[in-house]
C-alpha cells in the first residue's frame, strides 16, 4: 500500500503560523471573535505544554545528572553555561542601547502628562536570590516556580547519586518518569501547529493596528537589534564554539522560534527547544540542565528590549542619560533579566527596576505597555535561540573535553 507523505512538522507549524497571521488580518476589524474564540484554543494549547513543562524539567534533570555520574561535572556544565549566559546577555543589552541612541531623534516624542502606570513590585535583587530555593517541595510544582524546581531536581539527582546502590530504585523510576513524560510532550508538540494559529491570531487581530500607529519605529529599533544579536552572537557562537553552521542552526531551531514567538513564552517553547537542540547536537543530558535554566534565567531578547524602551522612555521625558547611567543600565538589565519569568509580558514588570535604577519615572512603562506583546514576541525568539546556542555550545566543548581526557588515558 502506498504510504501518505506527511508534511514535517516544522512546515506544519509554518503554516500555523502564516495562516494565523493571515485570520488576523481578517479579524482586525472584529478582534472580539478572535479574542473570544480562537483565542481560548490557543490558551488550552499553552495549558497543555504549561502542565507538562515542570515534570520534563524535573524528571530530565535528575535523569542527566545521574547519567553524569559525577556532582563535579555538573558544577563544570553548569559554570560554562552562567558565563555563556551572563555574556551574552551584556553584549544583548549593548547591542540595544547603541542603536537605541543611534535612532534616538527618530523616536516620536509622546504626550508623558497624565500618565498612569501601576508598576507590579520587582522583587530586589537579594528576594530574587532567596526565592531560587524551595521552602517547601510540593509549592515549586503547584505554583510552576521554575529556578526553584531546578534546584529541587540538582538535589535530587546528587542524593541518588550519593546515594549509590540504595539510590538505584528511586534512579531507575525517575529515568522511567522521564521517558513516559517525553512520550506526553511529543504528542502535546504534534498539536502545535493548531496552537500556534490560535495563538497568533488574535494577538494580530489586536495589535495590527496598533503596530501601524506612532511606535513603530521604537519597535523597528528593538526588532533590529534583535536580529543583528542572533545573526552576529549567535552565528558566531556556534559557529566558532559549537562547530555548527549557522544556516543549519537557524534552520534547525526554525520551529521552536516560531513556538515562542506565537506564545511569547520561553517556558511554552522549551518542549520544543529541547527537541530542536538535540537534533543540532546538543547532548541529551546537558541540554536537559541548560535549556530549563536558559528559560528562567537568559534573556537575551529582554534585555535588548529593556535597554530600548529606557532610552525611548527617557527621550519623552527630555531627559538624555549620561554613560554611567547607561552602564548601569548594562548591569540592572542582566540582573533584570536573570529575574524576568519565562512567561509573557514578564518583561515589562522587570523593566519597572530597569527605570528605576537611573532614576527614570515608572510610569512611562505606560508608553510601550500598549505593544508589549509585540515586543515580547521578538524577545522571547531572542531569549529561547540563546539558550539553545550555549546548549550545542556547552556540549560541544564537554565532548572536546572528553576526548582530551580519553586521549590524556590512552
Ligand atoms: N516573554 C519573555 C519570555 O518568556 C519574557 C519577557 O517578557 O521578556 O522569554
Amino acid at each position: 500500500m502506498e504510504k501518505k507523505k506527511r508534511i514535517a512538522l516544522p512546515v506544519q507549524i509554518f503554516i500555523g503560523l502564516a495562516l494565523g497571521i493571515i485570520a488576523g488580518l481578517c479579524f482586525m476589524g472584529t478582534p472580539e471573535i478572535a479574542v473570544n474564540y480562537i483565542k481560548p484554543f490557543g490558551t488550552i494549547f499553552l495549558n497543555l505544554i504549561k502542565f507538562i513543562v515542570v515534570p520534563i524539567v524535573f524528571f530530565s534533570i535528575i535523569s542527566g545528572v545521574i547519567s553524569m555520574k559525577d556532582i563535579r561535572k555538573v558544577g563544570s556544565i553548569g559554570v560554562k553555561t552562567v558565563v555563556y549566559y551572563l555574556c551574552t546577555t551584556a553584549f544583548a543589552i549593548i547591542i540595544g542601547l547603541i542603536f537605541a541612541n543611534i535612532f534616538k531623534n527618530a523616536f516620536p516624542v509622546l504626550e508623558v502628562s497624565g500618565l498612569e502606570y501601576e508598576a507590579a513590585e520587582a522583587p530586589s535583587i537579594m528576594d530574587t536570590i532567596v526565592a531560587i530555593f524551595p521552602s517547601n517541595i510540593i509549592a515549586p510544582f503547584a505554583s510552576a516556580t521554575m529556578l526553584q524546581v531546578i534546584v529541587a531536581s540538582l538535589f535530587f539527582g546528587f542524593g541518588i547519586i550519593l546515594a549509590g546502590d540504595k539510590g538505584k530504585a528511586f534512579g531507575d523510576f525517575m529515568e522511567s518518569a522521564n521517558e513516559v513524560s517525553m512520550k506526553i510532550m511529543a504528542f502535546i508538540i504534534a498539536l502545535s501547529p493548531i496552537g500556534v494559529f490560535c495563538l497568533i491570531t488574535p494577538v494580530v487581530a489586536e495589535n495590527g493596528p496598533k503596530i501601524l500607529g506612532s511606535l513603530a519605529i521604537v519597535l523597528l529599533v528593538a526588532y533590529l537589534c534583535y536580529v543583528l544579536h542572533a545573526v552576529v552572537v549567535y552565528s558566531s557562537t556556534v559557529k566558532l564554539m559549537g562547530g555548527v553552521s549557522p544556516f543549519k542552526f537557524f534552520k534547525g531551531m526554525f520551529p521552536a522560534m516560531m513556538m515562542a514567538f506565537s506564545s511569547s513564552s520561553s517556558v511554552g517553547a522549551l518542549p520544543l527547544n529541547i527537541e530542536c537542540s538535540e537534533k543540532l547536537g546538543a547532548k541529551k543530558d546537558i541540554a536537559a540542565f541548560t535549556l530549563p535554566l536558559g528559560a528562567t534565567i537568559n534573556m537575551d531578547g529582554t534585555a535588548i528590549y529593556q535597554g530600548v524602551c529606557a532610552i525611548f522612555i527617557a527621550s519623552c521625558f527630555g531627559i538624555s542619560l549620561t554613560l554611567p547611567q547607561q552602564l548601569t543600565i548594562i548591569l540592572t538589565a542582566t540582573l533584570a533579566s536573570v529575574g524576568t519569568a519565562g512567561v509573557p509580558g514578564a518583561g515589562m514588570i522587570m523593566l519597572a527596576m530597569v527605570l528605576q535604577s537611573v532614576g527614570l519615572p515608572v510610569e512611562g512603562i505606560a508608553l510601550v505597555a500598549g505593544v508589549d506583546r509585540i515586543f515580547d514576541m521578538g524577545r522571547t525568539t531572542v531569549n529561547i535561540t540563546g539558550d539553545a546556542a550555549c546548549a550545542i555550545i556547552v556540549s560541544k566543548l564537554e565532548e572536546k573535553k572528553e576526548a582530551r581526557k580519553a586521549g590524556r588515558a590512552g
